[in-house]
């Protein structure tokens, strides 16, 4: 059974972002730049697929610039087979990632396609969902238990009210939550042995898709800055801003 995980890089969670001078993007000029976390939980679950026995070969790919390399090569590292780059400086929208993406699974076939809810960046919550759509595929997002049984899977969901347990046949895609495993951390061993793993590049123009540009950011704004707190003396004083400066 063949894995497939779309991973993306993008600017790493622990580094802070500031916006552009032309309020267009986030300025990603000389950040440091990581695997989107949620990818990172795909792919630690296509690895354990794989050291249980159930899956034969974990697939990573990623869409993007061409040091998106470095995120393929840290999912190879944390057990990916080999990597697939699609690339392209283009910043593309959600459905035109579930696009390409359907296009290397339609070459690929992988019975299972794991992909990260959301990523970070764009927050968009989008590109598996899509792509399940575009391939007749079904799907089960959100996923905080995946368990493979006689080419069935059963996925539990994080949904409002608890929990949801759904059953479907493969082929199909999950997108992975938060709670659906810790990752690993690779080993020096696992980098060094990374470096050597297949890694195919192919340019975006070369699948030859008809891309449309579905969206267009307009702005991109800095949240509000928060005014400083003041201490107040009495509990007198705090219920009279309460009630005539907050409006309580
Ligand atoms: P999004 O819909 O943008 O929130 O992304 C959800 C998931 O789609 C991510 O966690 C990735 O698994 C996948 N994905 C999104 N963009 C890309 C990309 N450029 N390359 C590879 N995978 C992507």
């Amino acid at each position: 059974m063949k894995v497939l995980v779309p991973v993306k890089r993008v600017v790493d969670a622990n580094v802070k972002v500031r916006v552009n001078a032309e309020q267009s993007a986030v300025d990603t000029a000389n950040l440091k730049m990581a695997i989107n976390p949620f990818c990172e939980i795909a792919v630690e679950e296509a690895v354990r697929l794989k050291e249980a026995g159930k899956a034969s070969e974990v697939v990573v790919v990623s869409i993007g610039v061409k040091n998106a390399q470095e995120q393929l090569r840290t999912a190879m590292a944390l057990g990916a087979d080999r990597g697939i780059l699609v690339e392209t400086d283009q910043e593309l929208s959600p459905l035109s990632v579930a696009k390409v993406l359907k296009a290397i699974n339609d070459k690929e076939q992988a019975d299972l396609v794991i992909l990260g809810k959301q990523s970070i960046d764009g927050d968009n919550n989008q590109t598996g969902q899509m792509l399940a759509a575009l391939s007749g595929m079904p799907q089960a997002t959100f996923a905080s238990v995946v368990e493979l049984e006689d080419g069935a899977l059963t996925v539990t969901r994080e949904v409002d009210a608890g929990s949801q347990t759904i059953k479907m046949n493969l082929p199909a895609v999950v997108t992975a939550d938060l709670r659906l495993n810790e990752p690993r951390y690779a080993s020096l061993p696992n980098i060094m042995k990374a470096k050597r793993k297949p890694l195919e590049t192919m340019a975006l123009a070369d699948l030859e898709l008809p891309l449309k540009e579905h969206q267009k950011v307009l702005a991109v704004k800095a949240p509000s800055e928060r005014q400083a707190g003041i201490m107040v003396e009495t509990v007198a004083e705090l219920v009279d801003k309460l009630r005539n400066e907050a409006k309580v």
